[in-house]
């Protein structure tokens, strides 16, 4: 890619807002068939996390009332995994949350990615920090994709997350990169940021080591106990702007509409895919919230008339 400047991102941001969706979709019909990929999450471990993440349910450091579950047996993570085959699903996303995986946990992950690779999916995890060793042992293990989200601008992070730094995430990213595991790296809009951080976010995933071959688009969905629950909404342009301007940046990039979907309404999801996203997580559960019910996701994409999973 080439270097964009925050300016430069900026002045794609905030151009008017019909130039911009219009220049996203004409971008994106270069690049991509209007089609969905379906992905489905499957929270293999979760709570108890030692990061004080201020939008997660799972951290120690929030008062959310989760049920917290060791590591998954490897039976359950199977029958997850051939629903979503059922179901027409491309990836099982595996989510744990974790600081950094213990090595008993790594070898149980390994035996998930057999699971899903035996199947036929994609694979893909989320696991929290990794060294070089440990995204190795992954990529032997035949992981596709690794998730470790940037989150919100560097300039904002400290504001989100104390337990590590934004360049701790870049290193894990250089590791899975290294690793020759395929990126998928985005982040959470509506945390309080402002709209210069959001573009210094899109700025900042632009400088990524690896280019992400995925960039999931969160919207914060507020959790009671946790430390953002009653953080002010998102105004719905804005997630509207970064998908686009995502997309003019990112021309060959899946954008996931990720978590927060269930707050929008189907035209609203609609402007999205218009806008540039093209792939869901499908199926009601997310890691620990709720997500769209999958009849009215099919009932969404047969409106529209595209294909699932491209
Ligand atoms: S987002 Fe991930 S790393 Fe942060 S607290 Fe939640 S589970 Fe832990």
């Amino acid at each position: 890619m080439l270097t964009t400047t925050k300016e430069d991102i900026s002045i794609i941001y905030e151009q008017p807002f019909l130039e911009l969706v219009s220049k996203a979709r004409s971008i994106h019909q270069q690049n991509f068939v209007d089609d969905i990929e379906l992905c489905q999450l499957v929270s293999v471990k979760t709570g108890g996390c030692p990061e004080d993440c201020s939008y997660c349910s799972q951290s120690n450091s929030n008062q959310s009332e989760i049920k917290v579950n060791p590591l998954l047996p490897l039976d359950e993570v199977e029958k997850v995994v051939l629903e979503a085959k059922t179901k027409g699903v491309k990836r099982v996303c595996m989510g744990a949350g974790y600081k950094t995986p213990n090595t008993s946990a790594l070898s149980r992950v390994n035996e998930y990615i057999g699971v899903i690779k035996k199947h036929g999916l994609e694979s893909c995890a989320t696991l929290g920090s990794l060294t070089m060793d440990q995204a190795n042992e992954l990529k032997a293990a035949g992981l596709d994709y690794y998730n470790h989200n940037i989150d919100t601008s560097p300039e904002y992070y400290s504001q989100v997350i104390t337990t590590r730094t934004f360049q701790d995430r870049v290193d894990t990213l250089t590791n899975v990169g290294i690793a020759g595991i395929k990126v998928c790296c985005g982040g959470i809009l509506g945390l309080g940021e402002s709209r210069a951080d959001r573009v210094s976010f899109i700025h900042a995933l632009t400088c990524l080591p690896t280019a992400p071959d995925s960039i999931p688009i969160n919207m914060l969905v507020k959790v009671p106990g946790t430390k953002l629950a009653n953080v002010e909404d998102l105004d719905k342009f804005e997630l509207v702007r970064v998908i686009a301007t995502v997309r003019i940046l990112f021309p060959k990039t899946r954008i996931r509409l990720s978590a927060g979907r269930l707050e929008l309404s189907e035209l609203e999801q609609s402007m999205c895919f218009m806008s540039g996203a093209n792939s869901i997580f499908y199926g009601e559960k997310l890691l620990t919230t709720d997500n769209n019910h999958q009849d009215s996701d099919k009932n969404l994409i047969s409106k529209l008339g595209i294909n699932a999973n491209g």
